[in-house]
Order: C-alpha cells, then sequence, then structure tokens
C-alpha cells in the first residue's frame, strides 16, 4: 500500500533531531513572563534591559527604577555571572537574586538572570521569572535538562561557536524535557576581527523564522561590545523581524563592575526606546511598553 505525503511528512518530524522545535508548519510560540504575562513572540517587540551584574542593592533599584519609568517590562542581572578569569567578581549569589525579587517587588518588572549549573536551577527558578542560559552553556546539556524539568521559561543564548543546529538542538532538550517556553537568543559568533567583541549575525534572525516557531531576541550588547554601536545593532535586528531585544544598561555605565563599556546609559536607553518603536511600527510590530505607578 502506498503511504500518503500526510504520513511521509509525520514520519519525517517524528524522527527530525530538533522535532519539536522545528517550525513544520506550527504558527509562532509566544512565551509569556511573569506575573503580568508579558508576551515574547509572534508581532511584539519585548524589552529585556539592566545591568551586566547585581552589584549592590541602591544602583539595582536606581536602574530598575529609571527603566521602569521608560516602561521597560522585564529587567536583567546576573547574580551568577560566569567569568573568563576565576579571580574576576562572580556576582553576589544568593544575596543578588534577592536584591531582583527586591526590584521586581518595588517595579513590576519580570526578572530576567542567568542560571550556571543545574544545581543551582531549583534555587534561581525559586526567584527569577525567565532562567538564562549564558553562550558557555549552551551546549551543556544535563543543565538543559533541569530547565525542561521545570516550567519557567528559559531564555537559550547562542553558543559563542555554535551553529544553528545546534543552537535549535539546544532548545530541543528544554522541549523535550517538558517545557515549551524557550526563547533563542543571538548574541553574536567568534570572529578574528578584534575591534568588537563579536560578529553579530544577522543572517539567523530571518532564518530562525523559517526554521522555528520559538521566539528569537538578540543581545546587542555582548554582540558589539561597545556601547557606541549597540543603538544602529538594535535597529537592524529589529527591523530584520527581531521579537526583543536584551540591553545593558546602568544608571552610571563607568561605574559598572562589569561590561560598562558595551552598558547604555539611561539617556542613551531612552533614545534606543524611541528609535524600536519606530522600527516595529513600521514592520507592523509593536514594542510593548507598560508605563507602571512606581512604589516609592
Ligand atoms: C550575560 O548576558 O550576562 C552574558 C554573560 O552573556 P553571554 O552569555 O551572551 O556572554
Ligand atoms: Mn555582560
Amino acid at each position: 500500500m502506498t503511504r500518503s505525503t500526510d504520513d511521509l511528512n509525520a514520519e519525517l518530524l517524528a524522527r527530525h533531531p530538533y522535532r519539536n522545535a522545528v517550525r513544520a508548519g506550527r504558527p509562532d510560540t509566544i512565551v509569556l513572563v511573569g506575573e503580568h504575562r508579558v508576551p515574547i513572540g509572534g508581532t511584539h517587540v519585548a524589552m529585556i534591559a539592566g545591568p551586566c551584574a547585581v552589584e549592590g542593592r541602591e544602583t539595582l533599584l536606581e536602574t530598575a527604577h529609571a527603566l521602569s519609568g521608560m516602561g521597560v517590562q522585564m529587567l536583567r542581572g546576573g547574580a551568577f555571572k560566569p567569568r573568563t578569569s576565576p579571580h574576576s567578581f562572580q556576582g553576589l549569589g544568593e544575596e543578588g537574586l534577592q536584591l531582583l525579587a527586591e526590584a521586581r517587588e518595588a517595579t513590576g518588572m519580570a526578572i530576567v538572570t542567568e542560571v550556571l549549573t543545574p544545581e543551582d536551577v531549583p534555587l534561581v527558578a525559586r526567584y527569577a521569572d525567565v532562567l538564562q542560559v549564558g553562550t558557555r552553556n549552551m551546549a551543556n546539556y544535563r543543565l538543559l535538562e533541569a530547565l525542561g524539568a521545570q516550567d519557567k521559561p528559559v531564555l537559550l543564548k547562542r553558543g559563542m561557536a555554535a551553529t544553528i543546529e545546534e543552537l535549535l538542538c539546544a532548545a530541543e532538550y528544554v522541549l523535550a524535557g517538558g517545557n515549551p517556553n524557550v526563547i533563542l537568543c543571538e548574541r553574536g559568533i567568534r570572529s578574528f576581527e578584534p575591534m568588537v567583541r563579536n560578529a553579530f549575525d544577522l543572517n539567523v534572525i530571518p532564518l530562525l523564522d523559517q526554521l522555528t516557531h520559538l521566539p528569537v531576541i538578540v543581545d546587542p550588547s555582548h554582540a558589539a561590545g561597545r556601547a557606541d554601536l549597540v543603538h544602529a545593532v538594535t535597529m537592524g535586528a529589529v527591523a530584520a523581524g527581531a521579537h526583543g531585544f536584551i540591553i545593558e544598561a546602568h544608571e552610571n555605565p563607568l561605574a559598572a563592575i562589569v561590561d560598562g563599556s558595551q552598558t547604555l546609559d539611561m539617556e542613551a536607553m531612552q533614545r534606543l526606546i524611541t528609535g524600536v518603536d519606530a522600527i516595529a511600527a513600521a514592520t507592523g510590530r509593536q514594542l510593548d511598553r507598560t508605563i507602571r505607578t512606581v512604589a516609592a
């Protein structure tokens, strides 16, 4: 008996290496973040901003209040930092998570923060609204399995030398584990060029739109590694269809302990939001902004 095309397609899909992540005609996944269910995906353009690392109560709260006043709904900040040198600041750990939770309480912002090990997943998930997997951990399969076994959304950054298929297979670990809420992030890949930190790969945005139903955001801060390039890279990425961006922003970048030279101040952040607003509208999408009543 001859098999129908539908049967053959179903068989192929069942054997596909990233069978849950693959587009296969599926509609865009929209990941809903935190208590206020901030949407990432579809026609939404989402903003995540904040310092590279949680450094202390005062700077974090000041930065969070300023960003939330501009309508930024999600706050980033590392409590566990994967540093190249073991002698560099490693983050405040659980104290940093508590400060992030305090910032959420004060502003209503959802919290995005990195988790480094499978053992830390329950701790970080207790405080965070989105668990971030950094570029160095994209292929840490035990970590991805642990994230698949819990229900908080996962922000999965592309490995600095990972192919697009490897990124999608990494996402597949989380999806196959039972967690459908994965957000992909292009943050630049290694190249021979020393003037920028990484080579931002704009190709992946339209390509991933074909290959997967998952939302794709960008991190121009870690791609460029220089604050003066972040605005243009973000605008280009949103024009190409990115579902949002994660930006390093600080009330005083010169004083930032980590990544200050690629971090935007609040004026630059406001200019960025104004620019992205126009690009999102010009491409038939919407930059989501909620101006909240901020607790004193
Ligand atoms: C970060 O966003 O804090 C970070 C360390 O980024 P990446 O993993 O992309 O280097
Ligand atoms: Mn950083």
